[in-house]
């Protein structure tokens, strides 16, 4: 059965509803977001119920701010790797540093103003990652999440059998950070994560479907590496 992939634009944000046999979401969006998730489910026809488990690709503010309030209406399971479980049942406001000139500016920037403005509510991780693959076959969907860190020290993607891969901020692809599909201008360790984009190539990656713009192939990134 091939997925249907929907796309939930929340600012500057994308997550992801991915329905194959089962219905899994990648990531929770920024804080406030439950009246537009809402608004999509309706659009989309999906039932609030379908949804058995969102996997954060990583635990920054605006990728679990409303994790909780997801949960909450759908009753899924929040996924998160161990090390960044903290962030998210802390309620810490996370943004890993620029790598890019302009990542150093936009991050003076922006970081403190948005660390005022957001107000982020602990919330409690219910599947721990502590292992390089976890299937997804138990939440109906064939494919599994892979360990690629280096954005931070916990994030993962989402890779599915017939290549579609959902990276979180293991690249970036909107104007407001690159011209075009790029390695992203924020991270912890940018050369963890080229590492980690030899491991998701290696699992068969084509299509990728960033945290922060639209789709693109992985050929676009493979001149980065
Ligand atoms: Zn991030
Ligand atoms: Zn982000």
């Amino acid at each position: 059965m091939k997925p249907q992939i929907f796309s939930l634009k929340f600012g500057i944000n994308t997550c992801y509803i991915i329905k194959g046999m089962g219905t899994i979401m990648v990531d929770g969006g920024p804080p406030n977001a439950i009246g537009k998730f809402k608004k999509y489910l309706n659009k989309f026809g999906i039932d609030p119920k379908e949804i058995q488990l969102v996997v954060l690709s990583h635990a920054d503010f605006d990728h679990m701010g409303s994790a909780g309030a997801i949960k909450e209406l759908t009753g899924a399971k929040i996924a998160v790797h161990e090390n960044d479980k903290a962030n998210l049942e802390e309620g810490k406001f996370n943004w890993p540093p620029g790598v890019t000139t302009w990542g150093k500016i936009s991050h003076a920037l922006f970081a403190p103003l948005m660390k005022n403005k957001m107000k982020i509510t602990p919330q409690k991780a219910d599947i721990i990652l502590n292992v390089n693959d976890y299937p997804l076959e138990e939440f109906g969907i064939d494919g599994k999440i892979v360990f690629t860190p280096g954005h931070t020290s916990g994030s993962v993607s989402v890779l599915l059998n017939n290549g579609n891969a959902f990276v979180g901020c293991m690249a970036h692809n909107i104007r407001m950070f690159t011209l075009r599909p790029n390695l992203p201008i924020y991270a912890e360790d940018i050369d963890i994560i080229k590492e980690s984009w030899k491991v998701l190539i290696n699992q068969g990656a084509k299509k990728i479907y960033p945290g922060h713009g639209k789709p693109f192939s992985v050929e676009r990134i493979k001149k980065y590496l």
